[in-house]
């Protein structure tokens, strides 16, 4: 097979053919070198828990030496992956409580968002009169940093969702506690000899995927804007094409703002400027890949050079100075690749040190002064760099980034009539839906899958969608995906979108897929439903809102399609999770849990098919929208 039939992006077209002439192994040698996965580790029943293991399951030999069944060994399986998921965002979130809290008038981290920080210290019953912001912050993150371990009570995140919401989790019992104390609970209830029963494994994944979306994450998008900043609209480009020959070009790569926040401060400083003049490059160009790339744009419309599965790719350009990384997603070929052009492949945290990068220690401590010291060694990299190794290639597309919960509420006023209907509010989204203007409301997340075609099935969907009047948000590398096909651009509605949802972008002022954020960030997508469903005081699971994952393949992937279920989103994957091993595993996912949280999987790895059933789905749901709306008004009416 060749190569190019596994992706649909031209860039990386071109430059698998460079990769193949420089002599480069990539993602997709390697993807046609396995001819063919273990199709126990497919299914999710091979079991390597023990000692006494690994144990497989088939039908000669139905249960493992202790005695598990299939269903047991793939509900475990499942359980692991939500708990990695969850400690990768949980960890990520504690990175920045830890940095609030050492933020200070004149240090390195600032609050940029005051307002933001008042009301999260008000619904925490933090005193605000008259005190120093700073301390304010102090207290905060104080409180925060309880989140992760404290000893009783229920996540404090869990009251932003609809009061509906939150009876059936306390009826279900999967309010989650401390985030930790989920993580451990999974990780001991799946150690031999503990829990086997399926349905509680099940539960217990939606429980600990809750204090991931209701807590790790939220925590983590929340802190970091009043960190950094709440985004808001601004213009990009996307796509490889963003790299510049004339210039230093650093991408950032992985996930955590506390980082990329400071190199992006570092790469403004006068005294690195004229070193980049000094080494003869025209200046220094920031581009950003997977979450961390999200985040720069999000807050300051630095270019996406690409998604999760363009990494490699990025650096047979042969124009990368340096790749600055931290955590999670990050190619360990990396280095490997950098080894073959002059680029830097710079890992700066202990959580994530890989063989054969350069280490520069990043700390939140000395965060200015480590962030120069990284983006000089990219700029003295400049002249190292081989104009004959040099290929970037064309096609970048614009895009609009940067629709935060608020963002997306102030762009809603456009259309508010004041006489009437009161600014700030979820109101006009609330009638689209109401009226049928917008069928529906889809987030379409999640990374690129080597199972798969890379960006086939987002941009697939998200077209389909947008045709079909259904409105689309987008986070991680899905939000990359949309942006570099152009369906975040501003002529985009008129290109692709149906009548309605035309109609509205025109009006509001906005692209018909709406980015916003990274991973974490989906908890600003669990907002903006919640406020949907609180405006019309109904539950989230009556809102016609899906959630697809189109190309997932992270554990921490795992985890948000569990939350969102748990939040009463219908969620749709491209891609089979290991569960199949277990009929009762698919079940409980696809079918009964629909009866307890509202909400269910659904699975079809052809994207065609998928978007065809996530319409007719979200058609289905808006019977049941429109007759709650109806009782809705006529008891307004009797009262
Ligand atoms: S826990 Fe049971 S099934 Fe798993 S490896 Fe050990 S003996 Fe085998
Ligand atoms: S979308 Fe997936 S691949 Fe992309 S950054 Fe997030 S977890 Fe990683």
């Amino acid at each position: 097979m060749d190569k190019k039939m596994l992706t649909i992006d031209l860039n990386s077209h071109v430059l698998l053919d460079k990769a193949e002439k420089d002599g480069v192994e990539t993602m997709y040698d390697r993807k046609l070198g396995f001819k063919s996965q273990c199709g126990f580790g497919l299914q999710g029943n091979c079991c390597r828990i023990c000692g006494m293991g690994p144990c497989r399951i088939s039908p000669k030999t139905p249960r493992g030496l202790c005695g598990a069944d299939e269903h047991v060994i793939v509900g475990r399986n499942f359980a692991r992956m939500v708990a990695g998921g969850t400690a990768a965002h949980s960890d990520h979130a504690r990175d920045i409580a830890h940095t609030l809290a050492l933020s200070s008038k004149d240090g390195n981290y600032k609050i940029r968002d005051e307002a933001k920080l008042i009301s999260l210290a008000k619904d925490w019953d933090v005193e605000t009169e008259d005190r120093d912001i700073y301390d304010i912050a102090h207290e905060v993150a104080d409180i925060a940093l309880m989140e992760f371990g404290k000893p009783h009570g229920v996540s404090r995140f869990l009251k932003y969702a609809p009061k509906q919401r939150q009876e059936v989790w306390k009826q279900y019992a999967i309010e989650p506690r401390a985030i930790d104390r989920e993580i451990a609970t999974i990780m001991h209830s799946t150690h031999i000899g503990c829990t086997a029963d399926i349905d509680s494994l099940i539960h217990l994944s939606l429980r600990t995927s809750l204090a991931d979306g209701w807590c790790g994450s939220m925590m983590g998008t929340r802190l970091s804007d009043i960190l950094f900043g709440t985004p808001t609209p601004r213009r990009t480009e996307a796509n490889l094409a963003v790299l510049e020959e004339s210039k230093v070009n650093i991408l950032l790569h992985g996930h955590e703002p506390s980082l990329s926040e400071m190199i992006v401060l570092a790469a403004e400083d006068p005294e690195l400027l004229e070193l980049a003049k000094e080494v003869g490059a025209d200046g220094i160009n920031l581009a950003g890949m997977c979450c961390t790339g999200n985040e720069v744009t999000m807050r300051h419309g630095v270019k996406i050079a690409g998604d999760f599965h363009q990494q490699e790719l990025a650096l047979v350009t042969g124009a990368v100075e340096a790749m600055i990384v931290d955590v999670q997603c990050i190619f360990p070929a990396l280095a490997k690749v950098a080894d073959c052009y002059h680029t830097k492949f710079v890992t700066t945290s202990p959580k994530a040190k890989i063989t054969g990068s350069t280490y520069i220690e990043f700390t939140e401590e000395n965060a200015y002064e480590d962030a120069k010291k990284i983006v000089k060694e990219a700029v003295l990299n400049f002249k190292n760099r081989d104009k004959e190794k040099v290929l970037i290639p064309e096609l970048k597309s614009a895009a609009t980034v940067g629709f935060s919960v608020e963002a997306v509420i102030n762009k809603l006023d456009n259309v508010v009539n004041s006489q009437i209907d009161p600014a700030g509010t979820v109101k006009p989204l609330v009638d689209c839906l109401k009226s049928g203007v917008l069928r529906g409301a889809a987030a379409v997340v999640g990374c690129n899958n080597a199972k798969g075609v890379s960006n086939e099935a987002h941009v697939t969907i998200m077209k389909e969608l947008i045709k079909n009047d259904i409105i689309v948000v987008s986070t991680g590398c899905g939000a990359q995906a949309a942006a570099k096909f152009g369906l975040m651009d501003e002529d985009a509605a008129q290109k692709y979108a149906g009548k309605g949802l035309a109609t509205v972008c025109q009006l509001v002022g906005i692209p018909p897929v709406l980015h916003m954020g990274s991973c974490v960030d989906i908890s600003r997508i669990l907002e903006t439903v919640a406020a949907v469903a609180n405006y019309l005081d109904m539950d989230m699971c009556d809102i016609p809102a899906v959630g697809i994952a189109p190309e997932w393949m992270s554990e921490k992937a795992v985890a948000i399609g569990c939350y969102v279920v748990a939040s009463g989103i219908d969620t749709y994957l491209g891609i089979m999770p290991p569960v199949t091993g277990s009929s009762r595993a698919v079940e409980i996912l696809c079918g009964e849990l629909e009866e307890k949280v509202g909400a269910k999987f659904t699975v079809n790895e052809n994207c065609h098919e998928l978007a065809a059933t996530i319409i007719s789905d979200i058609e289905k749901k808006r019977v049941h929208f429109e007759k709650l709306v109806e009782e809705k008004m006529m008891a307004n009416a009797e009262a």
